[in-house]
C-alpha cells in the first residue's frame, strides 16, 4: 500500500489507520477474509481479517476459563522434603504467603496470577457474547476498553517463571515431582496467547462499534 499525502480535510476520521509503531497515518485499507495490511514504511503488520473471529475466540474463551479451574487449585508440584510431603497449589501458595506475615505479597501474587486473569477471561467472554448475541453492545465496548486496561496487569507468564526457578532450584533440596496444575496452567497460558492473536482488536472494535 504505497499512496499519495492524504488531504485530511476530505476523508473521514473511520477511514483512517495509523501504523501502532511508526504512527505513519494512511487510508484504512479493505481486507478480504484472511488478508493482512503491513505499514509500507516500516512494514508493521496493521491488522489481519481474520474469517469467524467471534465463533473462534468464544471457544477459546471458554476452553481457557475450564483451565483456570484446575490451573489455580490442582497441584502444581508435589513435594517430599525430610519426610514431609505436601502438594503445592497457586491458591495454598497465595495462603502460605499471607500465613507467614506477608499480606501484601500475597494479595499482589493473587490479584496478578488469579483475580485479573479471570476478570480478563470474563470481560473478553462478555464483549463476544454481546456482539454474538447482538445486546449491550455499549456495554460490550465498555468492558473491552477495561480488559484493555486489565491486560497491563495480568501476569500469568512471570508467574510461570517464578514456579520454573523453584522448581530448579528446589530439585536440589527436595524430592519434587509435577503435577497436573502445572500443565494445565502451561496450557492456559498458551490458550490465552491464541486467544490474544485470534481475537483481532480491529475487528472487535469495529464490531462493536457498528452494532452501538
Ligand atoms: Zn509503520
Amino acid at each position: 500500500m504505497s499512496e499519495s499525502p492524504l488531504d485530511i480535510d476530505q476523508i473521514a476520521l473511520t477511514e483512517l489507520v495509523a501504523c501502532h509503531e511508526c504512527d505513519l497515518l494512511m487510508r484504512k485499507p479493505q481486507l478480504a477474509e484472511g488478508q493482512l495490511a503491513e505499514c509500507p514504511r516500516c512494514g508493521h503488520d496493521l491488522y489481519h481479517h481474520r474469517s469467524q473471529v467471534v465463533r473462534r475466540s468464544l471457544a477459546l474463551v471458554i476452553a481457557a476459563l475450564l483451565l483456570y479451574v484446575p490451573a489455580n487449585f490442582l497441584p502444581i508440584m508435589q513435594l517430599n522434603l525430610l519426610g514431609r510431603t505436601s502438594h503445592e497449589t497457586v491458591w495454598s501458595g497465595v495462603l502460605g504467603l499471607y500465613d507467614s506475615g506477608m499480606q501484601g505479597i500475597a494479595l499482589i501474587v493473587f490479584l496478578c496470577s488469579m483475580a485479573i486473569p479471570l476478570l480478563k477471561l470474563l470481560c473478553q467472554l462478555s464483549v463476544l457474547l454481546s456482539i454474538r448475541w447482538r445486546v449491550g453492545r455499549r456495554l460490550g465496548l465498555l468492558l473491552y476498553r477495561a480488559y484493555h486496561h486489565l491486560r497491563e496487569w495480568g501476569m500469568l507468564e512471570v508467574y510461570l517463571m517464578g514456579i520454573l526457578v523453584s522448581v530448579v532450584k528446589l530439585a536440589d533440596l527436595a524430592d519434587l515431582s509435577l503435577g497436573t496444575g502445572l500443565a494445565c496452567f502451561i496450557a492456559l497460558l498458551l490458550v490465552q496467547v491464541w486467544l490474544e492473536v485470534t481475537m483481532s482488536p480491529h475487528q472487535i472494535w469495529e464490531t462493536l462499534e457498528e452494532g452501538a
